[in-house]
């Protein structure tokens, strides 16, 4: 990565961007358009199709005639497998334009961005294109006159609905085993972070996916969203996002033809510091990490710091250290550690969440305000708060922004009952030196993830899903694929 590459592209004028239906770029049906701003700088710099009930309804039946005559399902594993393995080339031949693109749109730093938006997805996309064609179906272990059989069918249409935080990362979750499988792909991305996404879909078709497999409509959750949910020609919907979208999804599946429906949703997750750790130093630089970069809007963000009481003083200094070490400021500026929030309104809310906090007792000991407002973009200081109770609202609620909130802990019990306080469980970390306490902590805190020693990074071998309200199901992974699939059983009596 090179900054005068960066800071050509970043002058670059972009392009008003439409829906992507049946293989071609298409305006809105009635013209609408959003405005594109960046949080870099809160200026507007492009436009997207502002979609229509009628687009989205397009772009269903697109997908559902593409999966019904068998122009992606039908080839062979090995065509579907060369035409992955190309769009993965393609991601990564225009990787820096992607991350810049993206960048402008949702605010990430630039070095993040680039190995967690392109890197990942051309990796995730791979992954699952050499998996394609060793996936078996299988022969079950009945008496010598009936064969049963199970064949692993694609589901036909999926619906995949990406939130704002890392939309080609989360889109490529979706799209790698969904497509790898077969089938047919609805998208719809974040109003605040679509446009690197939908560039990236554009790379798919470029890459030899057939018109209609992968349709993109850009547009309003509650208009085009809701149509993919209440459709009745999706057949399964993948969601990344709030709990709050995520019960509104549950609904239109109620309400219309029971589609499955899986959630990858928020967290609270605590990263717990026993004074044994084995560096506290690290400790400390890993947890400033684990909860700032990507300015705390990272679903597993290590949110809650439970800390032995015997360190916590000198531990939250460590970690206060390192946050003031991580410079906030133009997500482009490849020294850049902290970028900027999303959106105004994400901003605002963090804020709110800060003074809910210092009203219930808490202490600020960094940050708490927002920072280089004569930009125009939306920055915000890396935030700690100490003396969080169990009950207090910076436990219970997701900031998703960076605000930290620390709580003392005298025993292992004590940690595990704080731990599992909440209706949360995407992600959590242990740290210490003792080899039975950390398993005993892998075991019992209630989480999808557990670090011990480490938090985050966890890489696309292992799968990333939450229990409670985390939501179910998991992307990554072998695991991942289970979602696209159905299970069919032939019984045949020979
Ligand atoms: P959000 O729920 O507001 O939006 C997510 C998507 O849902 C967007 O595309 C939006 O347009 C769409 N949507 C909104 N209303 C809809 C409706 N009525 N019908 C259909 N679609 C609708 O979430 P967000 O603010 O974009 O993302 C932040 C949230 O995502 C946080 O809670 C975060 O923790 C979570 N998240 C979870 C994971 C994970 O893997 N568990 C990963 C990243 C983010």
């Amino acid at each position: 990565m090179d900054q005068t590459k960066i800071d050509a592209l970043r002058a670059q004028p972009v392009a008003a961007f439409s829906h992507l239906i049946e293989g071609k770029h298409v305006p809105a049906s009635d013209g609408g358009t959003m405005d594109i701003l960046s949080p870099i700088n809160g200026q507007v710099f492009t436009t997207t199709a502002k979609g229509t009930v009628a687009d989205m309804q397009a772009a269903i039946i697109s997908a559902r005639d593409a999966f019904e005559d068998g122009r992606w399902a039908g080839q062979s594993p090995a065509d579907r497998k060369k035409v992955l393995m190309k769009w993965a080339d393609l991601i990564e031949a225009n990787a820096l334009e992607l991350a810049v693109l993206g960048v402008r749109d949702n605010g990430t730093e630039i070095n993040m961005a680039i190995k967690a938006e392109p890197g990942s997805a051309a990796g995730t996309i791979r992954y699952y294109a050499e998996a394609l064609d060793k996936i078996y179906g299988e022969i079950a272990p009945t008496s010598l006159d009936i064969l049963g059989m199970i064949h692993k069918e694609p589901v036909g249409v999926v619906g995949a609905i990406i939130p704002w935080n890392f939309p080609m990362m989360i889109g490529a979750w979706k799209l790698g085993p969904a497509l790898a499988m077969g089938n047919s792909v609805v998208l719809k991305p974040s109003e605040t972070a679509s446009l690197s996404l939908m560039r990236m879909c554009a790379l798919a078709l470029e890459a030899g996916l057939p018109a209609g497999v992968l349709n993109a409509v850009t547009g309003e959750g509650a208009v085009v969203g809701e149509v993919l949910g209440l459709s009745m020609d999706v057949d399964v919907l993948v969601f990344t996002g709030s709990g709050g979208t995520g019960r509104r999804l549950m609904e239109y599946a109620a309400r219309s033809n029971m589609k499955r429906v899986y959630l990858e949703l928020g967290g609270k997750s605590p990263n717990i510091i026993f004074a044994d750790a084995p560096n506290l130093d690290e400790a400390a630089k890993i947890a400033a990490g684990g909860i700032f970069r990507n300015s705390g809007q990272v679903c597993v963000a290590g949110s809650r710091l439970l800390v032995e009481a015997s360190i916590h003083d000198e531990f939250v200094a460590a970690v206060a250290k390192a946050a003031s070490h991580m410079r906030v400021g133009n997500p482009l500026d490849m020294s850049t550690a902290i970028g900027a929030v999303n959106s105004e309104i994400q901003l605002t809310q963090n804020l709110g969440y800060v003074d809910t906090a210092v009203k219930e007792g808490g202490e600020i000991v960094l940050g708490g305000k927002r920072i280089l407002e004569e930009t125009g973009g939306y920055y915000m200081a890396p935030t700690i708060v100490t003396g969080v109770t169990p009950e207090a609202t910076l436990t219970q609620k997701e900031v998703f922004g960076p605000v930290l909130g620390v709580t003392a802990f005298d025993t292992d019990e004590d940690a595990v009952r704080l731990a599992n306080a909440t209706v949360y469980g995407l992600a959590g970390a242990v740290w210490t030196g003792n080899l039975s306490r950390a398993h005993q902590m892998v075991r019992r805190v209630r989480t999808g993830v557990m670090h011990v020693n480490t938090y985050g990074g966890a890489d696309g071998t292992v799968p990333l899903g939450g229990v409670g309200q985390s939501g179910n199901g998991s992307d990554k992974s072998m695991h991942a694929i289970e979602k696209y699939i159905n299970l069919k059983t032939a019984w045949i009596k020979l």
